[in-house]
């Protein structure tokens, strides 16, 4: 697990970040250079840094976060749907080594919402 990261430190408070939901293991906010407006990260509390090295019970409830907001974060931005996607691991595209899930708007022109 990574002692600190980025987004232990958003947690915490150290970092300001736009909130959308946090619960006891889960915290969710906007990403700071959305791909579309309403771009958000789930995260795990606890900084594990890639998906393999999360327990069964962590990843339900990161899932489980990501099914309660992506009706409002759809409202939210007029988007119809949206794309959930975790880039796990360096070589996949992953650059802060605390695994998050990505939720990013989609419009029904078929593109992120801009
Ligand atoms: P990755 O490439 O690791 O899958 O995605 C990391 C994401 O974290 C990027 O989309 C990036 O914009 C976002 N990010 C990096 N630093 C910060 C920050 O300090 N605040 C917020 N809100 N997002 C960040």
């Amino acid at each position: 697990m990574s002692e600190e990261t980025i987004f232990t430190r958003i947690i915490e408070g150290e970092i300001p970040s736009y909130t959308i939901y946090e619960d006891e293991t889960t915290y969710a906010f906007l990403d700071a250079n959305p791909l579309a407006p309403g771009h958000t990260l789930v995260i795990p509390k606890e900084p594990y840094e890639r998906l393999n090295d999360m327990p069964p019970d962590v990843i339900g409830d990161v899932f489980s976060t990501a099914g309660k907001i992506a009706d409002a974060v759809e409202e939210a931005t007029d988007a119809t749907a949206t794309t959930l996607a975790i880039n796990n691991g360096e070589d996949a595209g992953q650059e802060v080594p605390h695994a998050h899930l990505h939720i990013v708007p989609q419009s029904s022109e078929g593109g992120p919402k801009s």
